[in-house]
């Protein structure tokens, strides 16, 4: 780990007299826009008229449609779904701000300008203030004057203040210069990566070995679904030692598991990590940086996403989600 690359802190004055819109009012938008105007920074949204928008007033901001919001701020958080962003951008957001003197433009991930989707003027300071948190846990941590991890990267320097600018948000939006608060020097294409092979290795790794778990115990052997089912995550303990691998670290946190559980662990470990496993993680990672899984995804969407849409019944009519379901209205959690 190089230090240098590791903030603590940002310069808040530099957003003193900006007017700020967040575009987008949702889990991200709503949350860093409260935080923003408690640190006491000029902010309005720009959204759909939607629920969003009455959310938005409701919680007393000057809401207007995106392209009015754009056009009276000095800096644009684009806090909308990623797959919609580029077509907002296009028609809303650069015709609105494109001969101003000077833009600042954040994005919350690397996505559309790693792959290209948006190319912005210019005019624009380009930076990413992206947080490993969601919504609901900036504003819980606001207000328990916590912060939270974020990735900072620049596509476009115009001022040659943008690092400045990013780790400035970063601030207002309550994620460093408080405790557990830190940014990293990171970049579009690195967020892209790291946020998408979480999403294509260990997440389905460990959803797939949970199904299989489940199908092998029932059929094979006879255990209750709601033996496994609260064994594998119901019962919170997978929440518990996630904590605690926060907390405490990885290897660490081993320690509140019992010898036996560790000597478990730690000998399967040896056996799964393998050059198997380093190949799998290697492939997804090449269909990322290439672009080829955004390109299918991309087509996806042009088409209705008749995959995923299939996908997902099929997952929510799993046997698994079947036991699930009655196990958790018996619980009273449905
Ligand atoms: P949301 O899905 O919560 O959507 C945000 C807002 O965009 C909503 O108000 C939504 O309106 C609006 N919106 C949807 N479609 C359109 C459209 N076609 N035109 C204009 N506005 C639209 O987004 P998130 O907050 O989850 O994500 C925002 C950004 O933050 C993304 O870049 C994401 O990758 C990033 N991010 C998200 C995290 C999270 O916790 N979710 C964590 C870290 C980064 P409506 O409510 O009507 O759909």
């Amino acid at each position: 780990m190089s230090e240098e690359n590791v903030f603590l802190n940002g310069d808040l004055s530099l957003l003193h007299n900006k007017k700020i819109a967040v575009i987008g009012y949702g889990n991200q938008g709503r949350a860093q826009a409260i935080v923003l105007r408690d640190n006491d920074l000029d902010v309005i949204v720009g959204n759909i008229k939607d629920t969003a928008w009455k959310k938005a007033e409701e919680d007393g901001f000057e809401i207007y449609d995106i392209s009015t919001a754009c056009g009276k701020s000095d800096v644009g958080l684009i806090l909308i779904p990623d797959e919609v962003a580029p077509e907002v951008y296009y028609n809303n957001i650069k015709p609105a701000v494109e001969n101003k003197e000077h833009y600042i433009l954040d994005f919350a991930s690397g996505y559309n300008i790693y792959y290209g989707f948006i190319e912005p003027s210019p005019n624009m300071d380009v930076i990413m203030v992206a947080p490993r948190m969601i919504g609901a846990g900036i504003i819980d941590l606001h207000k328990n004057n916590k912060g939270y991890p974020v990735l900072l990267g620049v596509d476009q320097d115009i001022s040659g203040k943008a690092w400045e600018y990013a780790k400035a948000l970063a601030k207002g939006i309550g994620a460093i210069g408080l405790p557990r608060g830190v940014a990293v020097k990171s970049s579009f294409r690195e967020e892209t990566l790291v946020d998408l092979l979480t999403e294509h290795t260990w997440m389905p790794i460990l959803i797939a070995s949970f199904l299989a778990y489940f199908n092998v115990l029932t059929s094979e052997y006879g255990v209750n679904p709601e033996t496994i089912i609260l064994e594998l995550y119901a019962s919170g303990e997978l929440s518990e030692s996630a904590k605690a691998m926060a907390e405490m670290g990885l290897f660490e946190q081993l320690s509140l598991h019992s010898h036996t559980s560790q000597y478990g662990q730690l000998t399967r470990l040896e056996k799964f990590y393998n050059n198997d496993l380093l190949e799998v993680i290697r492939r997804e990672a090449e269909e990322i940086l290439s672009g080829s899984f955004a390109k299918d995804w991309t087509l996806e969407q042009r088409v209705g996403m008749p995959i995923f849409r299939s996908l997902l019944k099929k997952a929510k009519e799993s046997k698994l989600a079947e036991e699930e379901n009655r196990l958790y209205k018996l619980l009273g959690r449905k």
